[in-house]
Formats: structure tokens, sequence, C-alpha cells
């Protein structure tokens, strides 16, 4: 067969994740949550089934769950949204993004994608026909360089894909970064994508920069979350995405034949939770910086270097004085030999670093859970 996507192998999620199993090792490599989903929402899950909400869902989402989202955006970013118009109920933030590229990308066109990068953007740039043109974030912080991004403007640029808190490298957006967005983009027709799925991770009192923020960005985004991020359970697999009419009605083109609608029962207890606990998420700082610090401050006596993260759940930790082994190999042997799953960053990269030695570990777990890892990382 002649493929469409001849340079695509297995997501590395799914390869270390795999490994992890096979080497009986403990998985900080794949980005999930070894603690349980809230007692409510999983009660409210139940019930929305028992309840009989099993049959398809409206195309856009349920009513009040669209509702519940509308609130919370304006009471976190102070953006007015009409929840009929600008909101997409879909399956994952995985499918907002496809959809959204999807929606907009035509062949020939070029988007303007940050490397390292989340691995879902550019095998649907190409299945919609266009070329990622990859910019590098710029190490140790890994920010943006907007005049970078200015000079890679062209008549072809159709979108560019923004991930703040970003994965892997725990890297947010200040409000100058949005600032520059705005300037950049202005006086052309350039589309935005934000991932914002860890909308919610931020710490050492940051402020998360939406794109929904700042009315001009706004009117030229698909902004996309997931509840997968905010309530512990990435296995629902429900997100949501914000845009204008003009977009959102473009999106639903594409979104009724990938998906049609995501699932009810689901849609329904998240709509109950956030109406009965309207602040839930604003635990999630304070949780998980507990937990970076706590693996941090562990990982203090061994020999990998770090900057705790800013946000995400994820902490990249320096190799260099272990090893020269290239990441990919490193992270094989950190399975082998200690028994540790991480991912090497390097596959988020069209040219990786050649002296760049970053693993990324997940922290989204129990204390006991990072206390062994660690235990394992600092005997090395
Ligand atoms: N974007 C980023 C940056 C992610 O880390 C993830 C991972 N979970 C997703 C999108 C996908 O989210 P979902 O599981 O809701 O599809
Ligand atoms: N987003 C998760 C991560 O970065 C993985 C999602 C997936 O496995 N597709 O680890």
């Amino acid at each position: 067969i002649r493929s469409k996507l001849p340079h695509l192998g297995m997501t590395i999620f799914s390869v270390m994740s795999q490994k992890a199993l096979e080497h009986g090792a403990i998985n900080l490599s794949q980005g999930f949550p070894d603690f349980p989903v809230p007692e409510r929402l999983r009660a409210l899950l139940a019930e929305a089934v028992h309840a009989g909400h099993n049959q398809y869902a409206p195309l856009a989402g349920e009513p009040m769950l669209r509702e519940a989202i509308a609130a919370k955006v304006c009471a976190l970013y102070g953006c007015a949204l009409d929840a009929q118009a600008a909101i997409t109920v879909t399956s994952g933030a995985t499918e907002a993004l496809f959809a959204a590229i999807c929606a907009v990308v035509r062949a020939g066109d070029e988007v303007i994608v940050f490397d390292p990068a989340y691995d879902a953007y550019e095998p649907a740039v190409t299945l919609a026909g266009g070329h990622v043109r990859h910019l590098p974030l710029c190490p140790p912080n890994f920010r943006v360089d907007w005049d970078r991004v200015r000079d890679a403007l062209t008549a072809h640029t159709r979108l560019i894909i923004l991930n703040s808190p970003h994965n892997p490298t725990g890297a947010v957006f200040k409000p100058t970064d949005l600032e520059a967005l705005a300037q950049i983009t202005q006086s052309t027709d350039v589309l935005l994508l934000a991932d914002e799925v860890y909308e919610h991770i931020v710490f050492d009192r940051c402020q998360h920069q939406s794109l929904l923020r700042h009315a001009e960005l706004a009117a030229r985004s698909f902004v996309v979350s997931s509840f997968g991020k905010t309530y512990h359970c990435t296995g629902w697999k429900v997100g949501y995405c914000i845009a204008p009419p003009r977009l959102t009605a473009e999106l639903r083109k594409v979104h009724q034949y990938l998906t049609f609608s995501t699932m009810t029962p689901a849609q329904h207890a998240f709509a109950h939770f956030m109406t009965e606990e309207p602040e839930h998420y604003r635990q999630l700082p304070a949780f998980y910086q507990a937990k970076r610090d706590h693996f941090c401050a562990m990982l203090r006596r061994s020999r990998f270097r770090f900057t705790p993260t800013r946000g995400t759940y994820f902490q990249l930790l320096d190799y260099s004085e272990l090893s020269t082994c290239n990441d990919v190999e490193y992270a094989d042997q950190l399975l082998a030999n200690a028994g540790v799953a991480s991912i090497p960053i390097s596959v988020f990269y069209q040219h990786p670093p050649p002296q760049q030695r970053l693993l990324r570990f997940c922290f989204a777990k129990t204390a006991p859970t990072l206390e062994q890892a660690s235990a394992r990382l600092c005997a090395l």
C-alpha cells in the first residue's frame, strides 16, 4: 500500500507504555494519573448511565455541559461565549485538534509548529495536504522566538499551533507572548489553534495565558481543552473546542463525520459535576505543585539535572552526567536497568538538537509511586 503517512510509526506513548508493561517498570512515560477520578464524578457517571442517558448526544454536545463550560470560561478568562454557537464537545482534545486542522488546512497551506511538539499535530496537517513549518523553542526555557515567527510567515501560512502549558517541556506563556502573537498576526488572516489541555496545571503562582483572555486573538482561534487532564480521567476521552461561530461552523462539519457526537453519560456527569463544584479545578495548581515539589526534592540527591517545571504534569530531567547515549537509547537503558519508563523528547522534533539529553517524566502519580521511582533514579 502507498501509505499516506509513510514515515509515521507507532506513537511514543504506546511504545513506552508497552515496554513498561513488558519490563514490569514504573510507568512515568505516557501522561496519566495513577490515582482515582473524584468519587462524586464517578457516581454521577453511573447515575447518568442508570438514568438512561445512553443514546447519541447532540452533535455539538449536551447543552447543559456547554453552558457549564461557558460559565467557567467567562469566570476564568473574562470571555463571554455563546454556548450554542462557539462551543463543541469532542471525543478528547485529540479529536478537537484533528477536526480543527482538517477544517481549515487546505492543500499547500503552511502550518507553524514549535518543536518539541506534541505528536498529534503534524499527522493531521499532512493528511489535510498541508506542510508543517517547524520552528524551534529556545532552550533552556523553551520560549518562542517571536521574531522568527514573524519571519516565517508567508502568503501560504494558514495556521499557527500553540501549546501552553507546554508538553513536553512545561514552559508556559507570559502575557508578553500573547501581545507579541497579536502584534504579529494583526494584519494577516492567519488562524490560531491553541492546545490548552493543561490550562489548570500551572505553578509558582503563574496565571495561565489563555488566548481567550485576548479578544483579538480569540477572534481567530480554536482553543482546545480536555476533561481528561482536569478531572483525572484520561480514559473517558472528553474534551472541547471553543472558537468564534464562523470557525465553529467549519469545525462541526468535520466533527459530524469524524465522530458525530461524544459519549452521552460522561457529558451528563461533567455537566452536573461542574454545576455542583464549579471551582473544583482551582485545587489543581496546588495539588500538582505538591507532587512536582515532592518529586524534585527527592531527585536533588540524584545525578540528573533539572529546572522544576512551570506547568503540566511533566518534569524534564537532563542525564548528561550519567550517559552520552542519545535519549531514545538512554530511555531504553533506564527501563531495563532501573525499571523506570520515561519519554525521550527527541521524538518530538523534526531535527533534534544533537547534544540535548533530556527525558520527560510524568509526576501525576501517588506519593509511593514517586518515591519508588525517585529511589531508583537516585541509585544511578
Ligand atoms: N494535547 C496535549 C498537549 C496533550 O498532552 C494531550 C494528552 N493527553 C492531548 C492534547 C490529548 O488530550 P485527550 O486525551 O483529551 O485527547
Ligand atoms: N498526552 C499524553 C502524554 O503526553 C499521552 C496521550 C496519548 O497517549 N495519546 O503523555
